[in-house]
């Protein structure tokens, strides 16, 4: 790559939705229309956009959406029974918990009684499992988007150094095991690391998955870098420091516009995959 590119999350979601559309009309012909439950705890702002933009993709797709929208005071056993009416719901097809759910409620628990074949947001410690070891079906959304993003702009990662900032359960380590599966050599580095911009500096692909704005610095970035920056921060601002990493990286995803929209349309193909019992 001589040039830079700008990695286009709204090119990329794009194709992906436009794939979509005539599996979603094939579907419907067989008398099923792809449905995607969501559930909202509570009534944190950012949560209920976020919800609400999955709903509005689902729609124009053609894809039911059952929104779920329960109290702050819910129990952790009645979320529980939630979920497990969505999974005798043969009408369902993917069910996605909006997390963070509120404190007093057992998230982890709540992730787990989602059934592994309606898990299409990769939250369920069995679909990490399978997606860490290759097979998985439903890997988390945005780790799956950065890989899509990848493949869409012909980058491969075999025998690149990939360096993942961040470690948490739905991004930074599925996507250190995706990009492992595709033959990079992985560092994941977190809170803990030393040297972190030593790290940064050896990497051909930068993945930021550390949710502080502007954190990774132009400096760090070795020339000819690939730069995604799933960070998604207050004020639309990602978790790289994007002009003054663009000038040394050949390419980028900018935010808004790069990873954010790419994860929706995974959300969507993996409820569409489900209807279709893949
Ligand atoms: P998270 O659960 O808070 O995890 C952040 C990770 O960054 C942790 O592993 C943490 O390390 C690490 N970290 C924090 N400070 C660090 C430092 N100074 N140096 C190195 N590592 C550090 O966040 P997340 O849910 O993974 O989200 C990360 C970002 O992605 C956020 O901006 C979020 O909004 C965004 N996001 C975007 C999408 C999308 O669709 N585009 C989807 C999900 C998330 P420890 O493990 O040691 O604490």
């Amino acid at each position: 790559m001589s040039e830079k590119v700008i990695l286009d999350g709204n090119v990329v979601a794009n194709a992906v939705k436009e794939e979509l559309k005539s599996r979603i009309d094939a579907l419907k012909t067989k008398g099923i229309t792809p449905c995607l439950a969501t559930i909202l705890v509570g009534e944190d702002p950012s949560s209920a956009t976020y919800v609400r933009m999955k709903g509005n993709a689902c729609a124009k797709l053609g894809i039911d959406s059952k929104k779920i929208h329960l109290d702050k005071e819910t129990t952790t056993e009645q979320l529980l029974e939630t979920i497990q009416s969505l999974n005798e719901d043969s009408n369902v097809h993917g069910i996605l918990l909006q997390h963070p759910v509120p404190d007093h409620i057992d998230e982890r628990k709540a992730f787990e009684t989602i059934a592994i074949d309606k898990d299409v947001d990769g939250v369920t410690s069995l679909g990490y499992g399978q997606t860490a070891l290759g097979f998985g079906k439903y890997p988390s959304c945005t780790p799956a988007a950065i890989l899509k993003i990848m493949e869409h702009y012909g980058i491969d990662a075999s025998g690149k150094h990939a360096v993942v900032v961040g470690r948490s359960p739905i991004l930074g380590k599925p996507v250190s095991a995706l990009l492992l599966n595709e033959d990079a050599t992985v560092t994941t580095c977190h809170s803990r690391t030393k040297n972190l911009a030593e790290h940064v500096k050896q990497a051909d692909i930068v993945v930021a998955a550390v949710g502080k704005p502007n954190f990774i610095q132009g400096d760090w970035i070795k020339p000819g870098a690939v730069i995604l920056d799933a960070g998604y921060n207050k004020g639309n601002v990602g978790d790289v420091d994007y002009e003054a990493c663009l000038a040394n990286a050949s390419a980028i995803t900018p935010v808004p516009g790069g990873v954010g929209p790419v994860t929706i349309s995974m959300l969507l193909k993996h409820t569409v995959d489900s209807a279709e019992g893949k």
